[in-house]
């Protein structure tokens, strides 16, 4: 399984917790501070048990979140064989 993590892009973020309900291991949660625009923002609060499989950044309607590519795509095609 890969080991890619999301990268979140904070100071943009307006805390919509899309991202949060995206999660299947509920791995995302919204922080105590706030960031420049003044809202709660998005991150991994148990990042250790994340498989890179990106659908929190599929589903953040900001592009807050980036997850590696290539990492991605190997979840993808992993899945895909998986269902041969
Ligand atoms: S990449 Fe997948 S497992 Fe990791 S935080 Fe995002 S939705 Fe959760
Ligand atoms: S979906 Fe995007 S904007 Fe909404 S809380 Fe998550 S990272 Fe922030």
């Amino acid at each position: 399984m890969a080991n890619s993590k999301p990268l979140f892009n904070e100071q943009f973020c307006k805390g919509c917790s899309l991202c949060v309900a995206a999660c299947p291991g509920e791995l995302i949660g919204l922080k105590g501070d706030l960031n420049k625009l003044g809202y709660h923002p998005a991150g991994l609060t148990k990042d250790e048990n994340c498989n890179g499989c990106g659908l929190c950044a599929i589903m953040c309607p900001d592009m807050i979140i980036t997850v590696d590519r290539g990492l991605w795509h190997e979840n993808v095609d992993e899945r895909k064989r998986s269902h041969r």
